[in-house]
């Protein structure tokens, strides 16, 4: 049933293997996987230019490799920094302090730990390398589609009259996902009483491609190198004094943010506009079901601490695609249980780590604090732990799926 052309006559169900609904980093992604892969997807997004995105990701080696080997990562290069090192600062004013401590690409053997790349440049080379792929019809609708099951595939009704038939749906429609509601997937949610407040801005100083992590009490206010002498910045908060910074010119805002520096970025000037982003967690009970998978925001939702949010809906994208062109049948139960054991297990425990390190830096509890100030003392005085601890956040345990490999 699922062997016909690919048609986009209205009526006839358009049959594909692949459906991916939303057309975000990450279902653009998915949709060039499977796509360059040589499967037939129908890549389902919202009509119009996406709201501009100011923002930076810090990818993972693992997750440049992904974008290298779906011929992207070039469009992505002159926007993209290496991160030599990250830098953990104490700022939390608690009785028990954690020492300064470095976590540096050369002691890995790395030649960068992370490439902090823009947003809008990671859009642009997917779209472009989506408009390339002949195997990816990219189909837009105004409205959210509606899901039926039939014949052993799951159908997709547009606004607009066209129907698709696809073997396997990956919903990559965002932290809402209406896919996710008609699998009848459950998520649990905690919005945090904190904002991210992200604007880029340049410094006189060169910021040696060190990312700096300054632990608040309100939360970890990060700087993340850019080309030239410029920075990204992440700066959490509690929501009421991000309205009180969002107030202030330019100017004053730039003193404030120099002092929380402490000066080490030198002068500052050049701020873009600001955008905010109220801190949630989100983690599903279950990454696939029923011809349905999950990937990125639909599937999991963290604080911006230690930048996993992208890596992780790009490492889905990953695993889904090693379990799928495994496989015959790309929505079978086979393969959407290997991709939920997998990915659910992984994303539980970044969440977690996330988590304990945003709830260590607020709380006054000492043992709280002794345990951070410990850790990060012994990762100092242990090399060897240390490069464990590294290796674990950018890659986790399990070994690298195909798609984030060279050859
Ligand atoms: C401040 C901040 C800093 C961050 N920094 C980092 C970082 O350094 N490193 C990192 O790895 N991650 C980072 N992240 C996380 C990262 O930005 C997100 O994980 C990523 O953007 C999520 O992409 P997505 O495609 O999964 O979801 P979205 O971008 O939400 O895309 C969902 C798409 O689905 C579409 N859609 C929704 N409903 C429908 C429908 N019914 N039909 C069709 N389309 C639909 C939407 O229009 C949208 O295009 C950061 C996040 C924040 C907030």
């Amino acid at each position: 049933m699922f062997g016909g052309e690919m048609t986009e006559t209205l009526n006839i169900p358009l049959q594909v293997p692949i459906a991916v609904v939303g057309g975000g980093l990450t279902g653009m992604a998915a949709a060039l996987a499977f796509g360059r892969a040589g499967m037939r997807v129908a890549l389902i997004v919202k009509p119009g230019a996406p709201p501009p995105d100011l923002r930076t990701a810090a990818l993972f080696p693992g997750s440049v490799q992904l974008l290298r080997n779906l011929n992207v990562w070039a469009g992505c290069e002159a926007e993209a920094t290496a991160l030599a090192a990250i830098r953990i600062v104490d700022d939390t004013g608690w009785l028990l302090r954690a020492p300064e401590t470095l976590f540096r690409a050369a002691d890995m053997g790395l030649s960068a730990l992370a490439w902090n790349t823009a947003n809008s440049a990671i859009g642009r080379a997917l779209e472009a390398g989506v408009a390339g792929c002949l195997d990816i019809l990219r189909i837009e609708t105004a409205a959210t589609p509606v899901y039926s099951y039939a014949d052993g595939g799951l159908y997709i009704r547009l606004a607009e009259g066209q129907e698709i038939a696809a073997c396997l749906v990956i919903a990559a429609d965002g932290r809402e996902s209406p896919l996710r509601t008609f699998a009848g997937i459950t998520v649990e949610r905690h919005e945090h009483d904190q904002t991210a407040l992200v604007t880029t801005f340049a410094h006189s100083r060169p910021h040696l491609n060190i990312s700096t992590e300054i632990h608040r009490q309100a939360g970890p206010l990060t700087t993340v190198p850019m080309p030239g002498n410029r920075s990204s910045l992440v700066w959490v908060e509690r929501p009421r004094e991000v309205a009180r910074l969002l107030a202030l010119d330019d100017a004053a805002f730039t003193g404030e943010l120099q002092q929380r520096l402490h000066g080490s970025l030198g002068q500052l000037s050049g701020l873009t506009p600001c955008m905010t982003f109220r801190l949630q967690d989100m983690t599903t009970q279950a990454f696939a079901r029923d011809r349905i998978a999950l990937v990125g925001e639909a599937a999991h939702v963290l604080p911006p601490i230690g930048a996993q949010g992208l890596n992780l809906g790009l490492r889905d994208v990953a695993d889904l695609a090693e379990a799928v062109l495994a496989a015959g049948d790309p929505g079978s139960a086979d393969v959407l249980v290997a991709y939920d054991r997998v990915r659910r297990r992984d994303a539980a425990i970044r969440s977690r780590t996330v988590s304990a390190l945003n709830t260590s830096l607020s709380s006054g509890a000492l043992s709280l604090q002794l345990a951070r100030g410990l850790g990060l003392h012994t990762l100092n005085a242990i090399p060897a732990l240390k490069r464990m601890v590294m290796q674990q956040g950018a890659t986790g345990s399990a070994p690298l799926p195909r798609l984030m490999r060279t050859g």
